[in-house]
């Protein structure tokens, strides 16, 4: 006796096909995942995910060797607005995505204030690997790394970039100046194809220490609302 099949049989198949083909044939769930949210181009989604493989194909680097995931982005691919900050710190580390500690928690306060959020920039670090004990990444880290901060740059396009602490800071323009002489001044500068606007302000981590100079960021922060505007971004 061939035994009818209900709506709810078919609809619970459907779904286990659905999540084999997902979970079990398909190993890019995630960036497709990303891909499709943000309708990025083939293009750029392959650019970004050979770049990310490349830094995972790094070999004898210290902070690699010490670090539970790669930490390559977080946010929109398309945006026009492009936030480095230094390096993963232990949350970052443990979850594979940038700013999702407490400096983060600041970092999404701030960019509300000027009706930003994740879906409207992107957002990267200067090294991509956790520094142990949550150093500073030294000189030779920022160097090694600096190639592909360059041409993940230049694979997003962006139009402003904003450089959050003097580790972001050195890595562009090198570590003679100090921060607080160079905060709140736009740098017209270019990467490959790429023409983009920088600014440099305080990193929250360093806000959440020394909260006084919020006030401060605060001037950055309009100065980034001010060009975004009259960008048309
Ligand atoms: N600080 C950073 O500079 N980057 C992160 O991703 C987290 C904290």
């Amino acid at each position: 006796m061939i035994k009818k099949i209900n709506k709810n049989t078919i609809k619970l198949i459907k779904f286990y096909n659905y999540i084999n083909y997902n979970l079990i044939y398909n190993n890019k769930a995630i960036n497709r995942y990303k891909k499709d949210i943000f309708e990025i181009s083939g293009d750029k989604a392959e650019s970004l995910e050979k770049l990310k493989r490349s830094i995972s194909n790094i070999n004898n680097c210290e902070l690699k060797k010490n670090a539970t995931n790669i930490v390559f982005s977080d946010g929109n691919p398309k945006s026009k607005i492009m936030i480095v900050g230094e390096g993963p710190g232990s949350n970052e580390d443990q979850e594979g995505l940038p700013f999702v500690g407490r400096a983060g928690t600041l970092l999404d306060k701030m960019l509300a204030s000027i009706n930003l959020d994740r879906k409207s920039v992107y957002i990267t670090n200067v090294v991509n690997y956790r520094p142990p004990e949550n150093r500073s990444p030294t000189d030779k880290e920022i160097e090694r790394y600096l190639p592909y901060l360059m041409r993940h740059i230049e694979i997003i396009n962006p139009k402003i970039i904003v450089l959050l602490g003097s580790t972001a800071m050195n890595a562009f323009i090198g570590n003679e100046e100090v921060i607080s002489k160079v905060r709140g001044k736009w740098i017209d500068k270019k990467f490959g194809k790429c023409s983009a606007s920088l600014i440099i302000t305080f990193h929250p981590a360093f806000l959440m220490r020394q909260p006084a100079q919020k006030k401060m960021a605060w001037v950055d922060l309009k100065m980034i609302k001010e060009k975004k505007s009259k960008l048309k971004i």
